[in-house]
C-alpha cells in the first residue's frame, strides 16, 4: 500500500456541507496541516452553479452518489432514490438552496438530551458566524460570513395567491423563517449570491484553496480509519483505484454525511459487533448505535391543476419563453433559472394545540412525476408537505465489506402512529388551504391524490403511494450520552481517541426544516471545539 509519506495534523473525510467548513476553519491556522479527502471531483460542471441546475445534477453519477433505499414497507414496498452530493461541496452543491435553520426548540431538545453546549442560544452564534445575510445583520442574522443568504429573484402570481390563501386559513404571512418565530407563509431565502449557488465549496473552500497548509485530494474514496491502541492515526483510501495510507498526528474528522460516515465507521470495524462479524469485518470497537437512528423528512407531493396557464409548466412548453428565460438569466441572473427547488415556504400546525409548527410546505409553481424528471405538459403546481419531526426511525447497514459498495438504507417511513396520523392530517390541511378564497379560483382540480381519496385510510394510502424523500437524512451517528450514541457533545467518537464525526449524522433528532444550514452550523461549532481541544492538549 502506498504511503505518501506526508503527515498531517488533521485528516477530514468528505468535502460536503460540514467538511468544507471544518477544512477552512482549521487551515486558517498556518501551523496546522490539513488533508481534505473527497470521493467526488472538482465542482466544474456549470449546472452546479446555476440554481435550477439541480435538475441536471441529481441522479447524475458525475455529481450524485445515486443511492436507492431498500423497498420500504411504509411506502407499500417502494424503493426511493436518495441523491447525495459526490463532488466538492457535497450535497450543498446539488441541493435546492433553501435556507432554513429549524426551531429554537429543536436545539433546546438536543441540550435536554444531555448535549451540553447545543441549546439554541449556544448554536445561534455559529449560524450568525457562517452567514452573509443580504438583508443585513441583526439579533438573529450575521453579515460578512462566508455563506451568502439572499432573497429570491423571481416571484409569481400563483405563489402570491398561495401565501394569501395560507393567511385565510390562519397561517400568518412571514418574510423571515429564521428569526424569532417560524410559523407562517412566504417566500424562501436561498444560499445564493447574485443569482449563483453558494455551496460550501464556493463559500469556504475557494477562499482557502491557496493555503499551503491545506491539501485537497479529490477522487479519494475512504476505505477505513487506521486505529492503533484505541486511537485514530490516519486513513486508508483509494485514489482512482490506487490504494494509499496517510497518517495524522492530531485527529481524523469524518464528514461523509448521514450515509457515508456510518459506512466508513463500520468498514473500519467500529459499529454493531454482530453485524460486522457477519460480514467478516474485524471488530475494533463495538458501538451498537452506528447506522441506527436514521431519520428523514418524507414529502407528500399533492398536485393541483390550474384553470389558466399560470405555472412554470406552461412557460417551459413555450420555446420562446424558454429562450427568454435563458437570456434573462444570462443578462441579469434573474428569472426561473435563478430559482431554488421551491418558491413558497409554509410552516403550519395540523392541530391548534401544538406549541410549534409540525408540518412544512415546499410549494412549487410547477409539477412533475418526481423531482428531477421533466415537468408535466399540463398547467399545475405542487404542494409538497412534510412532517417536521417524524418519530419513525430507520437504519443503515453494510451490504458488503467493500468500500465501493452502497450500503443498505432502510428508512422505515411511516412506521409510527403519530407519523401516519400527521400524514393524513397534512393532506386534509392542504385541501383546506387550496380551497381558501384567494386560491380556489385558480384551481381546476386536485390531480394527486385526487378527489376519490376521502377516508383516513384512503388518505394514508395516498401518502404511501405519493411520498418521496425531501433529502434530509440525519442521525446515524447520533450525539449523546446514552449507550446508542456514537459521539459525545464534543463530537468525539465514544470509546476511541482522535476521531470525531461532524456532519448531519450527529443530529440526535431531525431539525424542523431543511438541513443544510444546521449542518454548516455543526461544522462551524465542530471546528471551534477541535481548535479549542488542541490548544488545551
Ligand atoms: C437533492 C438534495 C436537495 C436538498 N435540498 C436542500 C435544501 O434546499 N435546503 C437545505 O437546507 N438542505 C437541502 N438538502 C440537504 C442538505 O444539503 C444536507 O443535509 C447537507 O448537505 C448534508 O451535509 P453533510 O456535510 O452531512 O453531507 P454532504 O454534504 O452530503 O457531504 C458528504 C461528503 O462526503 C463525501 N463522502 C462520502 N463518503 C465518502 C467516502 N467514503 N470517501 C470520501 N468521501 C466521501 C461525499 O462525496 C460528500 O461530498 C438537500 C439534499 C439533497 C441531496
Amino acid at each position: 500500500m502506498a504511503d505518501n509519506g506526508d503527515t498531517f495534523d488533521y485528516i477530514i473525510v468528505g468535502a460536503g456541507s460540514a467538511g468544507c467548513v471544518v477544512a477552512n476553519r482549521l487551515s486558517a491556522d498556518p501551523g496546522k496541516r490539513v488533508l481534505l479527502l473527497e470521493a467526488g471531483g472538482r465542482d466544474w460542471y456549470p449546472w452546479i452553479h446555476i440554481p435550477v441546475g439541480y435538475f441536471k445534477t441529481i441522479h447524475n453519477p458525475m455529481t450524485d452518489w445515486c443511492y436507492a433505499t431498500e423497498p420500504d414497507p411504509g411506502l407499500g414496498g417502494r424503493a426511493l432514490q436518495w441523491p447525495r452530493g459526490r463532488v466538492l461541496g457535497g450535497s450543498s452543491s446539488i441541493n435546492g438552496l433553501l435556507y432554513i435553520r429549524g426551531q429554537r426548540e429543536d436545539y433546546d431538545q438536543w441540550r435536554q438530551m444531555g448535549n451540553t453546549g447545543w441549546g439554541f442560544d449556544d448554536v445561534l452564534p455559529y449560524f450568525k458566524l457562517s452567514e452573509d445575510q443580504e438583508r443585513g445583520g441583526d439579533e438573529f442574522h450575521g453579515e460578512g460570513g462566508p455563506l451568502a443568504v439572499s432573497n429570491i429573484r423571481v416571484t409569481r402570481e400563483i405563489c402570491d395567491a398561495i401565501i394569501d390563501a395560507a393567511e385565510q386559513v390562519g397561517v400568518p404571512r412571514r418574510d423571515d423563517f429564521n428569526g424569532d418565530d417560524q410559523e407562517g407563509a412566504g417566500y424562501f431565502q436561498l444560499t445564493a449570491r447574485k443569482g449563483l449557488r453558494c455551496s460550501t465549496a464556493v463559500a469556504y473552500l475557494n477562499p482557502a484553496r491557496s493555503r499551503p497548509n491545506l491539501t485537497i485530494q479529490t477522487h479519494a474514496v475512504a476505505d477505513r480509519v487506521l486505529i492503533e491502541d484505541g486511537r485514530a492515526v490516519g486513513m486508508a483510501y483509494t485514489v482512482k483505484g490506487e490504494p494509499r495510507e496517510t497518517r495524522c498526528t492530531g485527529e481524523v474528522i469524518l464528514a461523509g454525511g448521514a450515509i457515508g460516515s456510518p459506512q466508513i465507521l463500520m468498514l473500519s470495524g467500529i459499529g454493531p459487533g454482530a453485524h460486522l462479524r457477519d460480514l467478516g469485518i474485524d471488530v475494533v470497537h463495538d458501538l451498537p448505535g452506528v447506522g441506527e437512528n436514521l431519520q428523514d423528512h418524507l414529502q407528500i407531493r399533492l398536485i393541483y391543476g390550474t384553470r389558466d396557464p399560470v405555472t412554470l409548466n406552461d412557460d417551459l412548453r413555450n420555446p420562446i419563453k424558454k429562450m427568454l428565460m435563458g437570456i434573462e438569466y444570462g443578462l441579469r441572473r434573474t428569472g426561473p433559472l435563478s430559482m431554488g427547488a421551491s418558491q413558497v415556504c409554509i410552516f403550519a400546525r395540523t392541530r391548534p394545540d401544538l406549541a410549534t409548527p409540525d408540518i412544512q410546505y415546499h410549494v412549487q409553481p410547477w409539477s412533475a412525476d418526481s423531482p428531477g424528471e421533466g415537468t408535466h405538459k399540463f398547467s399545475a403546481f405542487t404542494m409538497s408537505v412534510c412532517q417536521l419531526r417524524p418519530e419513525s426511525r430507520g437504519r443503515i447497514l453494510l451490504k458488503s465489506p467493500r468500500p465501493g459498495d452502497h450500503p443498505a438504507i432502510h428508512p422505515n417511513y411511516l412506521s409510527s402512529e403519530v407519523d401516519r396520523r400527521t400524514a393524513v392530517e397534512s393532506i386534509k390541511f392542504t385541501r383546506r388551504l387550496v380551497g381558501a378564497e384567494a386560491l380556489k379560483s385558480y384551481v381546476s382540480e386536485e390531480l394527486r391524490p385526487g378527489p376519490q381519496a376521502q377516508t383516513d385510510a384512503e388518505l394514508l394510502d395516498a401518502a404511501r403511494t405519493l411520498a418521496q424523500t425531501i433529502y434530509h437524512p440525519v442521525g446515524t451517528c447520533k450525539m449523546g450520552p446514552d449507550p446508542m450514541a456514537v459521539v459525545d457533545e464534543r463530537l468525539r467518537v465514544h470509546g476511541l481517541r482522535g476521531l470525531r464525526v461532524v456532519d448531519a449524522s450527529i443530529m440526535p433528532t431531525l431539525t424542523s426544516g431543511n438541513t443544510n444550514a444546521p449542518v454548516i452550523m455543526i461544522g462551524e461549532k465542530a471546528a471551534d471545539m477541535i481548535a479549542e481541544d488542541a490548544r488545551a492538549a
